[in-house]
Parts: C-alpha cells; structure tokens; sequence
C-alpha cells in the first residue's frame, strides 16, 4: 500500500460523494464503490428533479433519531454556511424558496455531476457497478468484498444510504452489512411518505388537493400538528405536511400505537366560528341547503363525501378523523427513519465505537430530517465528517 491513508467508501450517493471529496482534500487516496451504473442517482430525484439541497433554518433540533442531539456536533463541523461556501465553489448558483435552496438551474442532475467533476479533479477512483457484499478486517486492513473483487484499506466508510424509494440501489444492504460487522439496526422504517387509513371510501376523494390543519394523535393524545396542501388519494392522505408527520405516525404504528389524524379542512375557522359563519350564510342564501352553502369554501367531491357523514358537518369538517393502518411502503417513501445506532458510532468522528477505521455517514445512520432540504444536509455535514475525519485520524 501506497505511503497516502487508503480510504474506501461504499455508496457513491450523496454523502458518499461528499465523504470521498473531504477525504481526498486530506490527502487520502479514496476509491468509491457504487452498484449503480451511475453515482447519485437519488439526488436527481430530490426536490421534484430540482434539489432542494439545504434550508437557511438549520437548526440541530429539527432532526430526529434515537439519539437526535447526534446531529449537533456533525452539523456544527460541516454547517450550513460551510454546505454553500462548498456548492458555491463547485459552482452551484442558489435559488431560496421560503429558506428552501436549490440549485439555481433547477437540475438536480448536476449537483451529481458537479461532485463527480470534483471527485476525479482530486484523482478519486469511482467505480461503479461495484456491488459490496460485505466488509471486513484482516491482516492490518480493511477488506470490501464485491462480487468480483476484493478492495483494500485503512479505512471503510459506510454510506450506503436507506431502502427508501424506487430509486436502484435502495436496498437496504448497507443495514446488513453494519449489522455483520456488530452494530445495532433500530428498525428502519418508511418516512416521508403518505398514510394508508382505515376505510374504503376514499376513491371518493381521490385526487383533491387542499389547505388543511392536520394533528396526529397517538392513543388518542395530540402530538405533532403540521398545517399545508394535503392530497388525498385513494388509499387516505399524502402531501407535505404528513410527510412531516409521517415519520411519528409510522414508528407509533409499528410499536403497537392507535394512530389518527384529525384534520381540519378549513383551518382558518374552529368548529365554533364555522357554526356562526355558516349561519350568517344561511340568512344570507335562505335558499341554499346545509351543504350548498359550502359551495365557494370546498372542493365539490369533498362536500359529497361530508353529506354522507352523520353527525355535526362543522364538527366533521374542522376535525375530520381518520384511523392510519399503515404508509404507502418503502417504495413511496423519500427517506427511513431508524438505521445504523447512533449510540455505537463516535459523535466527534463518526467512526465506529467497536472498530476502528470504520466510519458512518448518510441515511444509513439513525438521523432523519423533515422535508425542506434537512436530509441532503445531514448527507453533506456527515459525509463530509466521516471523510475528513478518515483521512485525517490514525489507526
Ligand atoms: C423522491 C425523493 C425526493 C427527495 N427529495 C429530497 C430533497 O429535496 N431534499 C432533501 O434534503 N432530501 C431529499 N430526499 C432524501 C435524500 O435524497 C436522501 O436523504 C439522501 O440522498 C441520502 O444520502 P445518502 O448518501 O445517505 O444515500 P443515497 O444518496 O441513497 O446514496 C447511497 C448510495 O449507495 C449505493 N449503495 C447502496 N448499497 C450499496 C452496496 N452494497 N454497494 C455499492 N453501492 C451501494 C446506492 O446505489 C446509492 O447510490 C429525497 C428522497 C427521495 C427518494
């Protein structure tokens, strides 16, 4: 072996990438494993094919995990101002929606394509369709094993992300392969994603797109609250604020939780101030029936579907309650919360607690992050900590 740290990393997404850049820019030799016929495939699916790569409000506590405040250090290192110094430098003009960046051509694609540009300037061996079977430690180094070669070095960085998604690769291989090596998987499961409800009159709403107020409550008691543009579709609710939620929803589930969501179809009003508005209205429209006077405020198939309910129609549409079975499944899913523990993996380094050279980065660790740019920042601050961290430490 050459005199320069050896450093593998398995997994040429996103921090994967970011891991081999900071690595090579500490001198390290890097080679990158990727299955995939080309790295970073998911990053060209994010943000709608548009990127939403980081969120001016980055703060620690927005991320969660078993163990969240892990996530403070990494992004105290590798921060959001040093996130768009580096994009800056790659050539990455901005583009803020509401805090939320993307890049400023509205491609995905070439953030992939501007980190690969970096990597080989840097002398970075990509190699791709490089599927790793597993890693280990023998004679003084570290082996990856594909299945047509056997890699050699000082250092493995595991970055193979989640099973979240359709997109190739999402298979979830690197949780068997952190398991092999001793550590601890708490359970991954879909997040990001919509909710599955009890029911089966919901191809009546399908396709409609509303504001709406949503609470969660688990066993009944009220938890998270996220307010935006729901979808409801035939199997029960989907947009960005159960995806926020969907994370909670989903661990609650599988732990053997009653989960329903209440939702507030006109969260501008209470079920109190509905009542008197649709009095005034009905002096006003004498002519018109109970559910003709929510012409104008609702979408019609939603009015169908709440002349069907019995009850208080103020009452059904400001707290709206749905049981939730399940998600839509990994497929559907943006990201998984759960992975690799953080409680066996160093918070300064991200090496492994029970081997050294053994680092972690990306999904694959147990931090999750909302919508809004919170998971490409946790594969940039980590990635780029486990690189630099890589290169630099001695064995
Ligand atoms: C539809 C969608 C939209 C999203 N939008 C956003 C967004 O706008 N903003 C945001 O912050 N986040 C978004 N995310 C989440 C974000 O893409 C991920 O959190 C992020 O890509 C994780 O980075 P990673 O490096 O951990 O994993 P990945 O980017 O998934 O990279 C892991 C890589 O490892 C490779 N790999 C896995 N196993 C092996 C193996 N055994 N051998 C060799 N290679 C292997 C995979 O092929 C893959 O290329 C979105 C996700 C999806 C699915």
């Amino acid at each position: 072996m050459s005199e320069k740290t050896q450093v593998i990393v398995v997994g040429g997404g996103a921090s994967g990438l970011m891991a081999a850049i900071q690595a090579a820019e500490n001198g390290a030799a890097v080679t990158v494993l990727e299955q995939n016929e080309t790295p970073g495939r998911k990053i060209c699916v994010t943000g709608n094919g548009r990127c939403n790569l980081t969120n001016r409000d980055m703060r620690a506590e927005i991320f969660r995990g078993r163990q969240p405040e892990f996530a403070a250090g990494i992004l105290q290192q590798f921060s959001l101002q040093d996130t768009l110094t580096f994009f800056e430098k790659l050539g990455v003009a901005l583009t803020d929606r509401k805090g939320w960046l993307y890049p400023r051509s509205n491609q995905a694609k070439c953030i992939p394509e501007l980190l690969l540009l970096k990597a080989r300037s840097l002398k970075v061996k990509i190699k791709t369709r490089e599927s790793v079977e597993s890693v280990f430690y023998e004679n003084g180094c570290w082996k990856v094993q594909t299945s047509g070669w056997t890699y050699e070095g000082n250092k493995v960085i595991l970055a193979n992300g989640s099973s979240a998604s359709q997109v190739p690769g999402s298979d979830g291989s690197g949780y068997e392969i952190a398991s092999q090596l001793g550590h601890r998987i708490i359970k991954p499961l879909p997040a990001l994603t919509g909710l599955r409800c009890k029911g089966n009159a919901f191809s009546a709403w399908a396709g409609v797109r509303t504001d709406a107020e949503v609470t969660l409550l688990l066993d009944e008691t009220e938890t998270v609250k996220e307010s935006g543009e729901v979808q409801l579709t035939d199997y029960g609710i989907s947009g960005i604020p159960i995806f926020q939620l969907s994370r909670y929803a989903i661990r609650a589930l599988d732990g053997g939780k009653k989960v329903t969501l209440s939702v507030n179809f006109l969260p501008e009003y209470t079920k109190d101030t509905l009542q008197e508005y649709m009095k005034k209205r009905q002096e006003l429209c004498p002519y018109q029936s109970e559910a003709e006077l929510l012409l104008g405020l609702l979408p019609d198939k939603l009015i169908k579907m709440f002349r069907k309910q019995k009850g208080d129609l103020c009452q059904t549409i400001t707290a709206y309650s749905l049981v939730v079975k399940g998600s839509s499944g990994f497929e559907q899913a943006q990201v998984c919360s759960g992975g690799v523990d953080t409680s066996q993996v160093s918070p300064e380094t991200l090496e492994s607690k029970l081997h050294k050279g053994l680092y972690f980065a990306g999904e694959l660790l147990d931090i999750d992050g909302p919508c809004g740019g919170y998971n490409l920042q946790w594969a940039w601050s980590s990635g780029a900590v486990a690189g630099c961290h890589s290169a630099k430490e001695k064995l």
